[in-house]
């Protein structure tokens, strides 16, 4: 059923404190920790408790969930001390997605170049 956790789901096992990360932000409905591979000085990512695949398949079944994960990003960002960073949603692994559980990857602390990626 969508939303319910996945037994093979790497983020599922975050939220529910089975794998380790460093959290940094607990929402509500979301979790927030640092990527283990950082790409910036500030790179943390924010997943919904509930399994979607990605973004927008959260956003169609959540939409409140899907507007916390813009909200948790920001504050997560504020708590870094940036207001200057990026946020991205990668979604299928031809645009890098790695992980099929929604996240946004919040990224800052470093210039960003202009462009899409
Ligand atoms: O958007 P994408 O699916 O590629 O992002 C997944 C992210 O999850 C990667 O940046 C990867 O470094 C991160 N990751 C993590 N902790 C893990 C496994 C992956 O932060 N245990």
């Amino acid at each position: 059923m969508a939303g319910e956790p996945q037994a093979d789901c790497l983020f599922c096992k975050i939220v529910a404190g089975e794998i380790p990360a460093t959290v940094v932000r607990k929402g509500e409905h979301t979790l927030a920790f640092r990527d283990i591979h950082p790409q910036a000085p500030t790179h943390i990512l924010v997943v919904p408790h509930a399994h979607h695949p990605n973004a927008a398949a959260l956003a169609a079944a959540e939409p409140l969930v899907a507007a916390e994960l813009l909200t948790e990003a920001a504050a997560v960002a504020a708590g870094e001390g940036l207001s200057d960073y990026r946020l991205i949603f990668n979604t299928g692994a031809g645009a890098g997605q790695t992980v099929f559980h929604a996240h946004v990857h919040v990224l800052g602390g470093r210039p960003l170049r202009e462009g899409m990626v």
